[in-house]
């Protein structure tokens, strides 16, 4: 199986914590549609024919696409490639596109499973985000998507917010929790460079929250989860059994993809891909066929890294017989200290955190790391 990601570079504002590549001017929609279409009849044969499990459409806002488009795009998937019968096909939308009308287009079109980017359902956390949606429009949109007939969906939630205490981190999972969602994907708030949050807090005006509450919140969401069933499959992903999202498990799995649109990443199990981060430059690359992207062949250490990065992020852990002996010997004393510490453990021969190595997830993998010279 293969996968294919579609990124939609088109917001309808600019949220003040995001470094995602969009623009808020729809002005070159039609022509970086179809760029993507081109992109897609040229780039397909980088499948060598593989069934294609998952499709995702994210961003940006793929629900500011018109649904016509949308459907184009996974007619045309269709066409070129053997999709499968069940396949995942997912849209990332966010809740001021959530209508019956929009909803019964998408499912219509093929969508399977809706991913929808709430964030908060508070409406001065929602201002302070600068999100285009407010705390009703959160509740009705959550509503309406439970009831779409969806394969499955899921919501996205932000936590780690300046002055954010447990009872309202506490309060926000319980409503997500009384829509019986099925999904959650809960990210700790980060502040990234070129963006209007880092140059609030640059100036002293916001304060994050700190690693202590940051560890709280954090047990507290995986404690809540698992309480309601949820299984914390990966650090920032809950979902019940059959709801996990099966494109990103094969991410994270290392299965390779096709990314398509600007900025899109794709992975052909050796080598890495990046479309150009830029709406005009994306599209006359397609339309005049010169370069739109850059590319880099993965060294053998690189894929090690990137194994364990991702695979100790998941509850499957890192399988030791794919790493190599020379991760295995040069990090025999590494391993050992970080299962004594209860950080780790080796099961099956896997590698996996343990609930307290959960917390320092990147941090351990990174200690892990092959160096080139070592
Ligand atoms: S809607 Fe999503 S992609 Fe767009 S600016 Fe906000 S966080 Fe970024």
């Amino acid at each position: 199986m293969s996968g294919i990601y579609v990124h939609v570079p088109f917001c309808r504002k600019a949220c003040t914590y995001c470094d995602f590549h969009f623009s808020t001017s729809l002005g070159t929609r039609e022509r970086v549609l179809a760029g993507m279409q081109r992109e897609l009849d040229l780039r397909i044969a980088e499948l060598d024919g593989a069934p294609v499990g998952t499709l995702y459409f994210g961003g940006g806002t793929p629900s500011l696409l018109p649904a016509p488009a949308i459907a184009a795009l996974i007619g045309q998937v269709r066409r070129l490639a053997p999709l499968a019968a069940d396949a995942e096909i997912t849209l990332e939308a966010n809740p001021d596109d959530i209508t019956p009308q929009t909803l019964e287009a998408w499912t219509a079109a093929g969508i399977t499973r809706v991913s929808l980017g709430i964030q908060s359902f508070r409406d001065e956390r929602l201002r302070w985000m600068g999100r285009a949606h407010d705390a009703g429009q959160a509740l009705r949109s959550i509503g309406l998507v439970a009831r779409a007939g969806l394969a499955s969906w899921t919501i996205d939630l932000i936590y780690g917010l300046p002055g954010m205490t447990l009872a309202e981190w506490d309060e926000q999972l319980s409503t997500a929790l009384d829509h019986g969602m099925p999904h959650l994907s809960a990210y700790c708030l980060t502040v990234e460079e070129r963006t209007a949050l880092h140059r609030q807090v640059a100036k002293g005006l916001v304060h994050p929250a700190n690693d202590a509450e940051q560890a709280d919140q954090f047990e507290h969401l995986t404690a809540r989860m698992e309480a309601a069933g949820l299984v914390p499959y990966e650090i920032s992903n809950f979902g019940r059994e059959d709801h996990f999202s099966r494109h990103n498990t094969a991410y994270w799995q290392g299965v390779p993809y096709l990314g398509i649109g600007p900025a899109a990443h794709s992975f052909n199990g050796a080598k890495r891909r990046w479309n150009v981060a830029n709406n005009i430059r994306y599209a006359e690359g397609l339309e005049r066929g010169s370069t739109y992207w850059e590319e880099e062949q993965l060294t053998p250490v690189q894929r090690v890294n990137e194994r364990l990065l991702t695979g100790l992020r998941t509850m499957w852990g890192v399988d030791l017989r794919t790493l190599g002996t020379d991760l295995l010997e040069q990090s025999a004393d590494l391993i050992r200290i970080s299962v004594e510490r209860g950080d780790l453990l080796v099961r099956d021969d896997r590698l996996v955190l343990t609930r307290q190595g959960r917390n320092f997830a990147d941090r351990i993998a990174s200690d892990l790391f092959l160096t080139d010279d070592r």
